[in-house]
């Protein structure tokens, strides 16, 4: 600071010391006006040096300037030095508001700011999906006027933002579901934040659905066990009779059963991850089991072929495999009326192979084809439930394949037969050993 000081007062100083001595030895008079005009033209270059200052100051660029001499030197330096924390500080705080809004951007959540009196602030580009919200033009507008749905607007006036609101079709297409809730902050600000809940709804419905169904499929061969149960118990009926309503019952809860052991295989497949590549299924002996089973399921009322040109195995498990294989052929056989064609084969093809199951069956309306491996979907309720149907074989199929990374095909007509194929890729093949 001392060393500022001195160069700050020394030009004025040494005139006066050099006009003193001036007047000591020469004249006291010129000595007087030669310090003072000298120190006129100090003060004047100083003033000039000021306003440059206040001129550079106002141009917001400090740097590369004219800095004078002197003590101006050491300002401009300051100014400068100061100048570049300033920048670097102020591009820093850029860096990581953009980062902020990058991350803030990336979230699925739609996010808007509003303001006291409920004027949009921001947005981020998910509103666009959510809301039909241009994150530009859109800034500034009342949310209320831009999100006319009713249910929102009296949430927005309610003022009750401890719950969340739920709001149905929305989206370009009405098609999500989406939920709302608004969190104030600051001075009477608020975020409001959108979530699209369209899957996990969807997901509860089908598990409600799921639950349904179960019950209902259960429910009625339990009504039907204690009716005869009651009947046995309260009625003195023949031996015979006893007979047939026990065979009755067996018939029932082996149909439970059937049901219950197709749900736990289901569940199993939809909590493990797909099978390893390292197992062999043999194909040849699998036919020869399948074709054993079937004939004997048919028993002599269908004709039954097999085809199987092509010497590859599959990698994958060995029970699913059969599992998926035979619902096909247990289904064919259920729906072909008697004397009726049923056709097995595993051959090739350019992506691979395919095993596929052909009948000369009842066949499928187009309408049921896209539902059909859904859980419990059956064409004919009554129908399938006489067959001892399930309505979970297909789904049992559709995962097995996709656990070998396969796909289910079905062709069908109504009337003339049905074609169900697995497709299996090149790289879930072996060749027989
Ligand atoms: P289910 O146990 O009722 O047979 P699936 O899931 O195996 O259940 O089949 C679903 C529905 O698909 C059946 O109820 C039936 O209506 C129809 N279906 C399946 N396979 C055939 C087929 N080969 N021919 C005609 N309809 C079939």
């Amino acid at each position: 600071m001392t060393r500022e000081i001195i160069k700050a007062l020394f030009f004025p100083f040494a005139i006066c010391f050099i006009s003193f001595i001036w007047g000591e030895v020469f004249s006291f008079s010129v000595a007087f006006y030669l310090g003072f005009f000298v120190l006129l033209i100090h003060s004047f270059i100083q003033a000039w040096f000021k306003i440059h200052l206040l001129s550079n100051l106002k141009k917001d660029d400090l740097i590369g300037q004219k800095r004078g001499f002197g003590i101006w030197r050491d300002i401009y330096d300051q100014l400068e030095k100061k100048s570049k924390i300033w920048r670097q500080a102020v591009l820093q705080s850029e860096v990581q508001y953009n980062k902020f809004l990058q991350g803030i951007q990336a979230s699925p959540n739609g996010l808007i700011m509003l303001d006291e009196i409920d004027h949009i602030e921001w947005c981020n580009n998910i509103c666009r999906d959510h809301f039909r919200l241009d994150p530009l033009r859109d800034v500034g507008q009342p949310v209320t006027f831009l999100l006319r749905n009713p249910q929102f607007v009296s949430y927005m006036q309610a003022r009750e933002f401890t719950r969340p609101l739920h709001l149905d079709f929305m989206g370009d297409q009405g098609s999500l579901m989406l939920m709302l809730q608004i969190f104030p902050y600051g001075e009477n600000r608020k975020l409001l934040l959108s979530q699209d809940i369209t899957i996990l709804k969807k997901n509860e419905s089908m598990r409600q659905d799921f639950v349904a169904n179960v019950s209902h499929e259960l429910r009625t061969p339990l009504t039907v066990v204690s009716g005869f149960l009651e009947t046995l118990r309260d009625l003195k009926i023949s031996k015979l009779d006893q007979k047939r309503y026990v065979d009755l019952m067996f018939a029932q809860t082996s149909r439970m059963m059937t049901l219950v052991e197709e749900l736990l295989i289901l569940t199993r497949l939809d909590s493990s991850p797909l099978t390893s590549k390292t197992t062999k299924v043999h194909i040849e002996e699998l036919f020869e089991k399948l074709l054993l089973d079937a004939k004997s399921l048919s028993q002599d009322k269908h004709v039954i072929e097999v085809n199987c040109p092509l010497k590859m195995d599959i990698l994958g498990s060995e029970s699913e495999i059969l599992s998926a294989f035979s619902n096909l052929i247990v289904n064919a056989i259920r729906y072909t009326p008697e004397g009726g064609k049923i056709i097995f084969e595993w051959k090739a093809e350019a992506s691979g192979a395919v095993f596929s199951v052909k009948d000369s069956g009842i066949g499928i309306a187009p309408e049921h084809l896209p539902r059909i491996t859904e859980r419990f979907y059956r064409v004919d309720r009554s129908r399938s439930r006489d067959t001892g149907g399930t309505g979970l074989g297909l789904a049992i199929v559709k995962h097995v394949a996709s656990r070998h990374n396969a796909v289910l095909k079905i062709e069908s007509e109504l009337g003339v037969g049905s074609t169900f194929l697995i497709h299996f890729p090149k790289d879930r093949l072996v060749e027989v050993d």
